[in-house]
């Protein structure tokens, strides 16, 4: 589990200065970043309303710092205009035309503050010392000097930074990622010890689910960071995933909020203030665009897994639900998912590491679309799972796929299908319905105590542990569970209600399912594999027999291995680090899942305590 902070030593990264206002604390005014998407400052109309609510906060006696995106469409403009030149861009100009966006925001909002009557300042990236690593179009924050903020800020200055943007060590200009603003705003909220950080969208809040796909989608008055950090990463383009990271890491109470109403939004904040009891599931997202690859007959050996994710990771790319077959005959087939755009470099990747771990084909599908719901109750409540498959099944829609974690779960489905599968999930959580618990208005304290205590962790080597960057990826805790059993069904049918059959009963039963994976089907069949405690493994093996077309089989006692921590995911080299370490001691690995804070697998229960040894050196984490 990530353990919060009790003392207010840094986190990572060499941002700290003295007795300076940080996430350390010791700020004596209250400080508020207000961050405004591109709809917020599409024209001048919508600038000057963004500037009026700056300078009421300012009035009210906080300091004020603004974060602004590109007005409208303007990056996606600037995106089109680059393609009438080139089909490829190069990054490093990519980034140099994209970062105008910003900076013509900024210099509008500050002519519309000081038109309003009070001082204002902006800044580029550039100019507050905002440095990044040098990946072009997919920066990560290192650093960010808070000076030239701090002194404006205490002139009495509301000031203005253009989000998304920064520079190399070399002064390359460097953007984030699309939708990279929201990370700059919560990040200058953690340097700068900010109360809170309010992003102001086109949307009065974070919904169920998008409700531009489902418009009986409900406002969420509270969401955990960690189911933000899931559905972000899941699809919901309502934050930038990044941005969810840092308010993790160092404590920032974030509030989505409508730029166009005074209504309240919904409050992105700690677990313990974000729960709400007997509510399994809190949203559902749709990523739409991906694709799935699988490598056929791959040998079922120690060390595969690495060799191929490795490959993967070293070409920077992000891959989720990963599946591997349980071994037929020595071989497996491993499955995996991208984002559509990613590839054409991910068959490259993955045709060379089949290559070398003697894999016979790589096969894809570019049609494919993920649904997930997230949830913190899903630790708690029987059945989960069950609901999700059924109301998939009602609307004929197969699956191809399943992987969970903790708090979600997420199936691949035919991109056709995606919207009326996101639809009937949707519906069958309840989640159009009125929440009978309501939070109160969530009221931010102080800065102080608010960051997590984390192990900052190198992206490469994994043995590297000096901060080097606010973003670096960072490891919390190391742990092995020894309470699961493994249930595996073979011959699975590809139709559509089948696993909602098989979890009905398992339910039905009254056995708590933990992890599930299931692979996609290659020719008619395939098997579907789960984790239950120990004590019920014959319970559920018997439940789910009248309904095997093909053998049972159960692993009575199973090593599951968690890596948890922030950034698991968009840290590409953490699984490929996980697998690396078990491979070198010849620990075959069973089942994988992975979320946003963790990687489990499932290994053999002899191996168990010596995997688990071996990971908290790798990840240099203590046993305690
Ligand atoms: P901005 O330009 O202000 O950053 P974005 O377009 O990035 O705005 O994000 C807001 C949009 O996110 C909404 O208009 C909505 O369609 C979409 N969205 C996707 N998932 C959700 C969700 N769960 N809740 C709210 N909005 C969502
Ligand atoms: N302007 C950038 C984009 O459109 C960044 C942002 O809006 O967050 O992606
Ligand atoms: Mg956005």
């Amino acid at each position: 589990m990530l353990r919060p902070c009790s003392d207010s030593r840094p986190v990572a990264g060499g941002r700290r200065r003295g007795a300076s206002r940080g996430v350390d604390g010791s700020s004596t005014l209250s400080l508020l970043v207000q961050k405004f998407g591109g709809t917020s400052v599409a024209d001048s109309d919508k600038i000057l309303a963004a500037a009026r609510r700056a300078i009421q906060a300012h009035q009210r006696g906080d300091q004020v710092l603004v974060v602004v995106s590109a007005r409208g469409h303007t990056t996606d403009e600037l995106v089109a205009l680059a393609r009438e030149i080139t089909d490829r861009p190069p990054a490093r100009e990519m980034d140099m035309l994209l970062s105008t966006g910003e900076q013509v925001s900024v210099a509008l909002m500050a002519m519309a503050i000081e038109r309003l009557g009070v001082p204002a300042i902006s800044f580029t990236g550039a100019q507050i010392g905002l440095t990044t690593d040098s990946y072009h179009t997919k920066a990560r924050i290192r650093n960010i000097s808070t000076d030239r903020m701090k002194s404006a800020l205490d002139d009495g200055k509301i000031v203005i930074v253009a989000g998304f943007q920064g520079v190399d060590e070399n002064y390359n200009i460097t953007t984030l990622g699309r939708g990279g603003s929201d990370t700059t705003a919560v990040a200058l909220a953690a340097v700068l010890g900010a109360a809170a950080c309010e992003i102001y969208t086109d949307v009065d809040g974070v919904y169920t689910t998008d409700p531009r796909i489902v418009p009986e989608a409900r406002k969420i008055d509270r969401i955990s960071y960690d189911e933000m950090l899931e559905l972000a990463s899941l699809g919901a383009g309502v934050m930038h995933s990044r941005s969810i990271e840092f308010a993790k890491k160092y404590g920032v109470p974030i509030h989505v909020r409508s730029s166009f109403s005074d209504a309240p939004g919904t409050w992105i904040v700690a677990a313990d203030d974000a729960r709400r009891l007997g509510v399994a599931v809190t949203g559902a997202a749709l990523a739409k665009d991906e694709a799935r690859i699988t490598m056929v007959a791959v040998p079922d050996r120690p060390g595969v897994v690495h060799t191929i994710f490795h490959t993967i990771a070293k070409a920077n790319i992000v891959v989720d639900m990963i599946v591997q077959n349980v071994s037929v005959k020595g071989a497996a087939e491993i499955s995996f998912t991208v984002a559509k755009a990613d590839l054409p470099d991910v068959l490259t990747a993955a045709e060379a590491a089949a290559k070398a771990v003697g894999a016979s084909t790589v096969m894809h599908d570019s049609d494919v679309a993920k649904v997930s719901v997230v949830g913190l109750g899903m630790r708690t409540h029987t059945g989960v799972a069950t609901t999700m498959f059924e109301a998939l099944a009602k609307e004929g829609i197969n699956i191809q796929m399943i992987t969970t974690s903790e708090i979600k779960i997420s199936v691949l489905v035919d991109r056709a299908k995606a919207a009326a599968a996101l639809r009937a999930v949707h519906k069958a959580y309840l989640l159009d319905e009125v929440h009978a618990e309501v939070h109160a208005p969530f009221v931010p304290s102080s800065a102080a105590n608010r960051a997590m205590k984390l192990v900052p962790l190198a992206d490469d080597g994994a043995t590297d542990t000096r901060p080097r960057g606010m973003e670096d990826l960072v490891i919390a805790g190391v742990d092995l569970d020894e309470t699961q059993a493994g249930v595996s069904l073979f011959g699975v049918p590809d139709e559509p209600g089948y696993a909602a059959k098989v979890f009905r009963a398992i339910a039905d039963a009254g056995v708590f399912v933990d992890m599930i994976v299931q692979n996609v089907s290659l020719e008619g069949n395939t098997d579907l594999s789960f984790t239950v405690p120990r004590e019920s493994a014959d319970r559920a093996a018997a439940a789910v027999e009248p309904l095997a077309r093909g053998r049972i089989a159960i692993e009575p006692a199973l090593a599951k291995l968690a890596v948890s921590g922030v950034g698991m995911r968009t840290h590409t080299g953490v699984a490929t680090a996980m697998f690396g370490a078990l491979a070198e001691r010849s620990i075959n690995i069973k089942l994988i899942n992975t979320s946003e804070v963790r990687i489990n697998v499932g290994a053999d229960i002899a191996s168990g305590q010596i995997a688990l040894e071996c990971l908290r050196r790798v990840f240099a984490v203590n046993g305690d």
